[in-house]
């Protein structure tokens, strides 16, 4: 089978299109998610019957500091809310999203193309393995030949029965330590990518080391590293020695959760969140060492709190505040275009 007949298209899940309709991207997010599997238990233990309670303004401050313990939060699938969600992203300029919602996410195809047809947005769906805590127990007990086999299928011919094809792979998922399943899975991406041109778009494990490790292994493994995208770059490298030295490696460097308001990082709590004034801090740091063609952009919405309906910024919130914010830092227009516009369009090119 020929696997790169889509060379120089985007593929959506309304079919392939010509890489000048990409336009405003936000190249990291989740329009539908189910993503139980990052349940804990909140910080203060006194407050665990909260966890089963729906999100109402009484407990949405509660929920903002832990967003990881309602069960409420870490689901969403209703086709109505995500149009109304990206109509506001559209009103604002928003072209492309690109969803990253794979295997152990709840990925749904069928509700993409509905929601891509009523809003006009294009939606670029992901393919490929979560974190393995998100999958079903020996899922990778059949091998690499096997994993490979269910990514090309997504990319080549449809998610199941649906024809509705993966434009990307990704997010991969790399915990830290990083399991031997997952590299399993890893590897199988990188066949993948290697035979279809797709890009890969990776979900580190959080260490600061992680991103160097990952793309090393994938290197050997024959990846194109100018078609790999390292997701979560703001939460995983603070050290900007080592965020130098990542980029060097010529990776697109994805600073994908703007909006993510969490100084208190209920997944990583020897670590923290950055916020935003400190993503626009890495992003200028970046330009100034010369990556503005490698700067990626995104918010990761992942939970229902970050959506307007629940009180939150909302698919939108890079272009109608961020993109403000850093005219008014005197980043130029035409390095901004790169980060919104050419650079995911670059990326999301079949090579
Ligand atoms: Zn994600």
């Amino acid at each position: 089978m020929n696997s790169k007949k889509n060379t120089g298209k985007v593929m959506t899940v309304l079919g392939s299109i010509d890489p000048s309709e990409v336009g405003n991207t936000s190249t990291h997010d989740h329009i539908i998610i189910e993503f139980e599997a990052i349940l804990n238990e909140p910080l203060n233990k006194s407050e665990i019957k909260m966890m089963d309670e729906k999100i109402s303004l009484e407990n949405l401050g509660w929920v903002r500091f832990n967003w990881s313990s309602s069960k409420d939060n870490l689901k969403y699938n209703d086709v109505n809310l995500a149009i109304n969600e990206l109509n506001h992203y559209k009103a604002a300029g928003g072209k492309t999203i690109v969803d990253v919602t794979n295997i152990g996410l709840g990925r749904n195809p069928e509700k993409l193309k509905e929601i891509s047809n009523k809003t006009g947005i294009n939606i670029v769906m992901g393919a490929g393995y979560y974190v393995e805590l998100a999958q079903h127990k020996g899922y990778a007990k059949d091998g690499v030949e096997f994993l490979y086999e269910t990514i090309i299928n997504d990319i080549n011919l449809g998610v199941g029965q649906t024809n509705i094809k993966s434009g990307i792979i990704g997010e991969v998922g790399c915990s830290w330590p990083w399991t031997n399943n997952e590299k399993l899975s890893m590897e199988a991406s990188v066949l993948a990518h290697k035979s279809s041109g797709l890009p890969l778009l990776i979900h580190p494990g959080r260490n600061q080391f992680a991103p160097l490790e990952i793309i090393k292994y994938i290197d050997d493994l024959g990846a194109d590293l100018k078609n790999v995208v390292l997701g979560h770059i703001d939460r995983t490298i603070f050290d900007f020695e080592i965020l130098n030295e990542t980029a060097e490696t010529g990776v697109f460097l994805n600073l994908d959760l703007w909006g993510h308001d969490s100084p208190f990082y209920p997944l990583a709590p020897e670590t923290y969140m950055p916020g935003d004034h400190e993503r626009i801090k890495m992003v200028e740091f970046l330009i100034d060492q010369g990556f503005e063609d490698t700067i990626l952009l995104a918010h990761d919405i992942c939970t229902k709190h970050r959506l307007k309906k629940f009180g939150g910024h909302g698919f939108d919130h890079l272009l109608t505040r961020v993109v403000p914010w850093m005219k008014n830092r005197k980043i130029e227009d035409k390095i901004i275009n790169k980060m919104m516009i050419q650079n995911p369009q670059k990326m999301l090119t079949i090579k």
